[in-house]
């Protein structure tokens, strides 16, 4: 079980006024399932996605992984949660295009104290199996997303956080993106932002909305 209780942000910038992101969100999310996060640009998704996964601070409230709060975590323990038990797939793909395919799912693994003996099975997986020599210049956009994928699923976490993965893909390739993200979800818990109604309502298990940094809407789909 992952659990957020009562999760505020507010940003706090040099100049200007501080910026109250989050409101109080109370989320609890089951160990499997595909939750989609929507909500209008500024609603406050890619804020609670890295509250969530431990990537900036809180504020205020909690976040539970198996019973285990995050709130007294020193730079180590993020450190560790992080790469243990969460994957996370950004937009803009975030590889480093200076090393191949292999080198950049191995990367994630080293950090995570993984063996790196698996990577060609985790890319036959995402659909790319033989790729894996390859610069992500040398890959289209959906297969660079594909990659930042493996790289996510590699370590095997139980959770990927997933920030408008098919923002930067065309409509077709969004839709492969998707349909993977929707098979992984059987053993993990994919949770996906996008403002992508349509794609959310087709794919989700559960749409959770968010307006101006609290949830408007969470909605279940029946089994
Ligand atoms: P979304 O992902 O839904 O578009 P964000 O979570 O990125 O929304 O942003 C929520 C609000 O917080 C917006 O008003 C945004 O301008 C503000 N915000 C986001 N990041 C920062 C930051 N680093 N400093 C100041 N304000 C920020
Ligand atoms: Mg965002």
């Amino acid at each position: 079980m992952f659990e957020i209780v009562n999760l505020k942000k507010t940003y706090v910038p040099k100049k200007g006024v501080p910026v109250e992101a989050l409101k109080g969100i109370d989320l609890k999310f089951e160990d499997r399932g595909l939750v989609f996060i929507l909500g209008r640009s500024g609603s406050g998704k890619s804020t609670l996605l890295h509250l969530m996964g431990g990537l900036d601070s809180i504020t205020e409230g909690e976040v539970i992984l198996n019973g285990v709060s995050t709130k007294n975590f020193k730079p180590a323990d993020y450190d560790r949660y992080r790469s243990l038990y969460l994957g996370f797939v950004f937009q803009d793909y975030n590889l480093l295009s200076e090393l191949t395919v292999e080198d950049n799912i191995a990367l994630g693994l080293e950090v995570a104290g993984k063996k790196t003996e698996n990577i060609e099975e985790t890319l036959a997986l995402v659909g790319l199996e033989g790729m894996g020599k390859r610069k992500p210049r040398e890959l289209s956009g959906g297969q660079r997303q594909r990659v930042a994928i493996a790289r996510a699923i590699a370590k095997d976490p139980g959770i990927i956080l997933a920030d408008e993965p098919t923002g930067a893909l065309d409509e077709e390739t969004g839709e492969a993106v998707l349909r993977l993200l929707k098979e992984l979800s059987k053993e993990k818990l994919i949770i996906v932002v996008t403002h992508d109604r349509d794609f959310a309502r087709e794919y989700g298990d559960r749409v959770i909305e968010l307006s101006d940094g609290r949830v408007v809407s969470d909605t279940q789909k029946l089994a």
